[in-house]
């Protein structure tokens, strides 16, 4: 085995996908199942299929091609609002594509009539969190454009909250959809299948009667990928969490003084590492860095390690609280958060090594 490596519990994740699915149904509510969390793996896909989950979502065209020839025969959601210069080649792959440009609408549409397909539209609402989607008040403009287009289908509305400002998912916000969706059924007299909510953290809000009994899609990725919220700071109860963890060898392990010495560099703040003066410190450099994972999303196993920073190839951490003696050549174990998780699936550099138990 080669290190870094990533131990992906790919029984676990299944178990999760199971487990999520039979919460949501008990509400009423289809999952969509947000797979871009890990660079399009097939065999971590695989526990998707096993799952029986029939509607997944991506970002990346190169990810959904992949679980087309796999085999998947499931919905496919356009996860990340399409670029419209890729929208040719990815109406062949897909049912349904989130939006929030008209541009993009109609590049779509002609791309769908192209490929005698329908494609199904979930118009975006930004909601307060500042990522994608129309404000509320340009909603309906959009969705009149979008009506007129063949080629496409009005099949709903969504939003995405958490994930650029931090807006927690909460009643005010989530009424506001409710109701944004009933004025477009009045104003175009239709009906609309989908009221698409995401992510993880609307999860929080199941319980909630009056939101979830209207609320009828959930697309969630974190969730069943980890087994955590970490916008809302919880674990799942009947998940299993971090599924992901990374191995990494000890290339060094010296007692150093914890404070820098020299002038430093950016106006004598350095590179802005908080850097306490605790005298003498056990440090260790484990060979693994910013190119393949987050370091602020390390959490070690073992207690009395703490990650202080990180280079592109060099981790940074402080053994001294540690119980056990470790040595050079020695491996750490880290639970991983998304972001950790995201960026080792996609480096090269780090092996991933799969588990069924
Ligand atoms: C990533 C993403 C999700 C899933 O978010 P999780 O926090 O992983 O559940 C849902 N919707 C959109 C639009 C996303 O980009």
């Amino acid at each position: 085995m080669s290190f870094p490596v990533i131990d992906i519990y790919i029984n676990k994740i299944e178990e999760n996908a199971v487990q999520m699915q039979k919460m949501l149904k008990e509400k009423n509510i289809d999952l969509t199942a947000v797979v871009k969390g890990f660079a399009g793996d097939l065999k971590v896909f695989k526990a998707f299929q096993n799952a029986a989950v029939n509607s997944i979502a991506d970002s990346r065209l190169q990810n959904i091609k992949k679980y087309r020839e796999a085999g998947y025969q499931g919905e496919i959601m356009m996860l990340r609002i399409p670029m419209p210069s890729e929208l040719e080649e990815a109406v062949k792959y897909i049912d349904t594509t989130l939006l929030s440009e008209i541009k993009t609408a109609r590049a779509a549409a002609e791309a769908a009539v192209k490929a005698n397909k329908e494609i199904k539209v979930i118009i975006m609402v930004d909601l307060g969190d500042r990522r994608e989607g129309v404000l509320a008040e340009n909603l309906q403009k959009l969705a009149a454009e979008i009506i007129k287009l063949d080629g496409l289908k009005l099949d709903g509305i969504g939003t995405n909250l958490g994930c650029f400002a931090g807006v927690l998912p909460d009643e005010n916000n989530t009424k506001k959809l409710i109701e944004l969706k009933h004025d477009l059924e009045e104003e175009f007299s239709l009906k609309l299948n989908r009221i698409s909510a995401g992510n993880t953290a609307t999860t929080i809000l199941l319980n909630n009667h009056d939101l979830s009994s209207k609320i009828n899609n959930l697309r969630i990725g974190e969730g069943i990928l980890l087994g955590t919220d970490i916008i809302n700071e919880r674990l799942f109860k009947d998940l299993n969490h971090y599924n992901f963890r990374l191995r990494a060898e000890i290339i060094e392990l010296q007692a150093k003084p914890s404070n820098p010495e020299g002038e430093m560099a950016f106006d004598g703040k350095g590179r802005n590492q908080i850097l306490k003066d605790k005298g003498l410190r056990k440090r260790a450099i484990a060979a693994v860095g910013k190119q393949d994972i987050d370091y602020h999303g390390l959490y070690p196993l073992d207690k009395g390690i703490e990650v202080l920073g990180a280079s592109s190839d060099h981790l940074i951490l402080d053994l001294t609280d540690l119980k056990k003696e470790l040595a050079v050549g020695d491996i750490i174990t880290f639970k991983m958060n998304y972001s950790a998780m995201l960026r080792a699936m996609t480096s090269a550099y780090v092996e991933k090594n799969y588990l069924y138990k």
